[in-house]
């Protein structure tokens, strides 16, 4: 098993590009912003407690995310690995994340940091909006506050990947495709 982080701010491409990528790799893709909404959209308790703080543009907290991923983490039946994408957010996670694949004989492979502009993140965010009705996608405040928080609580995990040799910075500016050729190549040296 092969198992891989996708990272980058809010806007970065993660979502977009890690479906192309777990198709092309044949990895199980887990995002924690999608299972989230999925809670939302499905009205359950945890979705109306975790909507105001999405909203908000803030993290929800660690143990939410931790149990949503160790939830899935046993089925990969067929499948060449994990494909990470929005999680780990925060230190505490990434640590929660190891201890779940270590015992599983397995470990993070690769960190794939997709690097993009500060105008274009807002730029592709406010875009998005449009198509998404994401409400965390409309706001302005709400954007940056996003980008704050990403560089607050979620940046230091490049510090904590690099002192383990797992940083792999990717350009993330261009076009979907050439941002996918760049990931796939990087890729491809590990599977
Ligand atoms: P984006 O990368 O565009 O910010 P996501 O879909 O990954 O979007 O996440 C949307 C929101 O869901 C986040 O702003 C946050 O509130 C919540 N969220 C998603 N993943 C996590 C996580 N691992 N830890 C804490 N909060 C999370």
């Amino acid at each position: 098993m092969v198992n891989f982080l996708i990272f980058g701010p809010p806007g970065s491409g993660k979502g977009t590009q890690s479906v192309k990528l777990a198709e092309k790799f044949n990895l199980v893709h887990l995002s924690t912003g999608d299972m989230l909404r999925a809670e939302i959209a499905a009205g359950t308790e945890l979705g109306k407690k975790m909507s105001t703080i999405m909203a908000k543009g803030e993290l929800v907290p660690d143990e939410v995310v931790i149990e949503m991923i160790a939830a899935r983490i046993d089925k990969t039946k067929g499948s060449a690995g994990f494909l990470f994408d929005g999680f780990p957010r925060t230190v505490a996670q990434t640590i929660a994340l190891e201890k779940m694949l270590n015992v599983r004989g397995m470990k993070i492979d690769s960190m794939l940091v997709l690097d993009v502009d500060h105008d274009e993140l807002v730029n592709r965010l406010i875009m998005r909006a449009e198509q998404s009705g994401r409400p965390d996608d409309k706001d302005p405040a709400v954007i940056e506050n996003r980008i704050d928080v990403y560089k607050s609580k979620t940046e230091p995990i490049i510090n904590y990947c690099s002192q383990k040799g797992l940083y792999q910075p990717v350009n993330g500016m261009g076009t979907i495709d050439d941002i996918f050729v760049r990931l796939s190549d990087n890729m491809k040296k590990f599977v």
